[in-house]
């Protein structure tokens, strides 16, 4: 079969890159091409604007256990992001934050992800555990003005400071993953 080529590049208003399925799957830094190929890219991820979104996560709709965090580059630079996979039994029993946006959210909302880590300790096993949303959808959370009990935005941070500070862990957290700090 023939490669696709990769001539156009699809990009926003500002020049900055749309999520396309292609640029998903090649943002995706822990697993082989094959598995990149094979994962499900919601509609709704071409519309993100990529200039504002701190980060961009999902469940694969096809395959639940599967998740994808995505960190858009900064100045139009390409995106960088993971795959992580998700317990089966369900999230943690009790109310939890997400280590990523720092959201306190009910019970089964947050779950302990596992990112293998890219390369060869990958391929021998190795992860790296976070708790995060369960939905991934921390960028939605930090966007939240007024918490409710079921879910609680970092407390005294506006959503410009909560934002920031969720690009910042998304990045550091990716960075640890593939073992760059
Ligand atoms: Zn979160």
């Amino acid at each position: 079969m023939q490669e696709q080529g990769s001539g156009t590049s699809a990009t926003g208003a500002a020049g900055v890159p749309t999520l396309t399925d292609d640029v998903v799957r090649r943002a995706l830094r822990n697993c082989s091409k094959g598995e990149a190929s094979r994962l499900t890219v919601p509609a709704w991820v071409r519309d993100v604007d990529v200039a504002t979104a701190p980060v961009v996560g999902w469940r694969d709709p096809k395959a639940p256990e599967r998740g994808v965090l995505l960190v858009p580059g900064a100045g139009g630079a390409a995106p960088c992001g993971l795959v992580l996979r998700a317990p089966t039994g369900g999230g943690a029993r009790a109310a939890a934050m997400c280590d990523l946006c720092r959201t306190t959210r009910a019970a089964g909302e947050v779950a302990l992800f596992a990112a293998p880590r890219a390369g060869a300790a990958g391929r021998r096993g190795d992860t790296v555990g976070a708790y995060a949303c369960a939905d991934l959808a921390c960028a939605r959370c930090v966007e939240v003005e007024r918490g409710t009990h079921a879910l609680r935005p970092d407390p005294g941070r506006s959503v410009e400071e909560r934002r920031e500070a969720l690009a910042e862990r998304a990045g550091a957290f990716v960075d640890s993953v593939l073992g760059e700090r």
